[in-house]
């Protein structure tokens, strides 16, 4: 593809403000104004940040989504669907039920989208082949590079698509940018990346499962790409994220930056956030696909100037071991990005949500990856996924050593005697170590995993975890999950 004659109407703003709904505002008229997007009696679907029921900055600020919808109506758009699919087993409408979307949304003249249809999971009797019927009826089957994907009909059929996404740091890709956000317009269970080559040492050296999720996001991104992008960094989740975690910190930067094609849109917010494009491998396989342009010369700019608004950010730990958990050790061998993203994303849920539980539990360690070294003083040892499970199978720590002290004989020796006696005082034995939690899945499940840890360590020794496990029962039930994979959404 050309890129100078297909993208040389690349525009991006760069707006500063005092709040976040009139600096959208700002964004939209620097651009051009709305009516530029939007035409009168145009179906608009806006797709946001909504992995789970809790607000912002895990999810999209919803001050911007209600200036967006009234700047939308202004426009004359006719109708305006809202949506996402959340983390995986979670329904949309558990979360819609917690957060109140439906009704917050119609009031300001909006539906929000079951994409999963959720909503009518709870209707009395609904049978399998109802469910199924559904599925057929909601979701268009697209096929990418011999891939196929189900994709909610609602965002194909809609006139326009504006992609609203909140600016996080991200453990894989530094930063939570749009061209991420466009790929949970698909269910959860075709944002998985499958393998079964975990046996294979080349696939963890040279993280194939990176370059196939990159592949698959670009896929995702190729279906349908947004007419109007938005990378709100007003509030920016930094240090650790993209969830809330207890190591976030939430820096007010007054920033966002919008664009008529997502890879300058992001590229810009890069350059912005001083973040090297040779270091964002999505935005470099989205120009090797074709999909924009990565030459900031040939992006139209306007509003304010990137330099003087320079904004630092401190991104992810890069190392797993710098989590520091209270009475863990992590050792980590050498992993891939699937294995590195969700022991993140679990060593950081426990570090946030499970404090007293960490220190009732003295002496753990934490093993991932290929071959990660020997611990050292330890109670428990966890671990993480197939590699670490598979390359420790001969591990020193497998086995326990049992030395046995033989009672002497009481009655009188001569001295050669009481020689070998001492000798045969002790006995060592070995034993297969029993304090070993095994998580496994290449990579593993999060929620799999806290109900192995709830399992392994017992409820009376993990309160937080306890709590924790009531609440995610009320989001995440074995009938609804059922009925979601019934829908071929899990
Ligand atoms: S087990 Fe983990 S490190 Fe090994 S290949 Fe699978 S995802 Fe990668």
């Amino acid at each position: 593809m050309n890129e100078e004659s297909d993208f040389k109407n690349a525009e991006v703003a760069i707006v500063k403000g005092d709040i976040p709904k009139s600096t959208l505002l700002k964004g939209i008229e620097t651009l051009g104004g709305i009516s530029k997007f939007i035409k009168e009696g145009d179906q608009i679907f806006i797709k946001f940040n909504l992995s789970q029921p809790t607000g912002f900055p895990t999810n999209t600020n919803f001050d911007v989504l209600e200036s967006l919808i009234t700047t939308c109506k202004k426009a004359g758009a006719g109708k305006i669907f809202l949506g996402s699919f959340p983390f995986k087993s979670i329904s949309i409408n558990s979360i819609s039920n917690v957060l109140n979307l439906e009704e917050y949304f119609r009031n300001l003249g909006a539906e929000f989208a079951y994409l999963d249809n959720s909503n009518l999971f709870n209707k009395k009797n609904i049978k399998k082949d109802q469910l199924e019927k559904l599925s057929g009826e909601s979701f268009s089957k697209i096929t990418i590079n011999e891939k196929e994907f189900l994709v909610p009909k609602v965002i194909i059929d809609s006139d326009k698509f504006i992609v609203v996404n909140q600016v996080n740091v991200n453990p894989l890709f530094k930063l939570n940018l749009s061209l991420l956000n466009s790929y949970s317009m698909v269910p959860p269970k075709y944002q998985e990346i499958e393998t079964n080559d975990s046996q294979d040492n080349d696939y963890v050296s040279l993280d194939k499962y990176k370059k196939d999720l990159i592949s698959n996001i670009l896929d995702v991104y190729s279906i349908k790409q947004p007419d109007l992008i938005i990378n709100d960094l007003f509030y920016i989740l930094e240090r650790s994220g993209p969830c809330i975690y207890r190591d976030s910190n939430l820096q007010k930067t007054g920033i966002m930056v919008l664009g008529n094609n997502a890879v300058s849109t992001d590229l810009i917010t890069l350059k912005l956030l001083n973040i090297e494009t040779q270091d964002y491998e999505l935005i470099l396989e989205a120009h090797q696909r074709g999909l924009g342009i990565i030459d900031p010369k040939l992006i139209t700019l306007v509003g304010e100037d990137i330099e003087q608004n320079s904004i630092f950010v401190e991104l992810c730990v890069s190392k797993l071991a710098k989590i520091n958990l209270k009475n863990f050790i992590v050792n980590s061998g050498q992993t891939c990005s699937g294995c590195f993203k969700q022991a993140y994303h679990l060593l950081n849920l426990m570090k946030t949500h499970m404090i007293k539980d960490l220190k009732y539990n003295p002496r753990n360690a934490f093993l991932v990856g290929l071959n990660p070294g020997e611990p050292e003083r330890f109670d428990n040892v966890i671990l993480f996924g197939d590699c670490a499970m598979r390359s420790t199978n001969n591990s020193n720590f497998r086995r326990t050593q049992i030395i046995y002290k033989k009672s002497s004989s009481k009655k009188k020796s001569s001295k050669k005697s009481r020689e070998k006696d001492q000798q045969n005082k002790e006995k060592i034995k070995f034993k297969t170590n029993k304090n070993i939690l095994e998580l496994p899945g290449c990579p593993p499940d999060i929620a799999d995993c806290l109900k192995l840890i709830f399992k392994y360590y017992g409820k009376g020794n993990l309160p937080n975890l306890s709590l924790l496990s009531n609440f995610l029962k009320i989001l995440v039930d074995p009938k609804t999950e059922e009925k979601l994979r019934i829908m071929g959404v899990i």
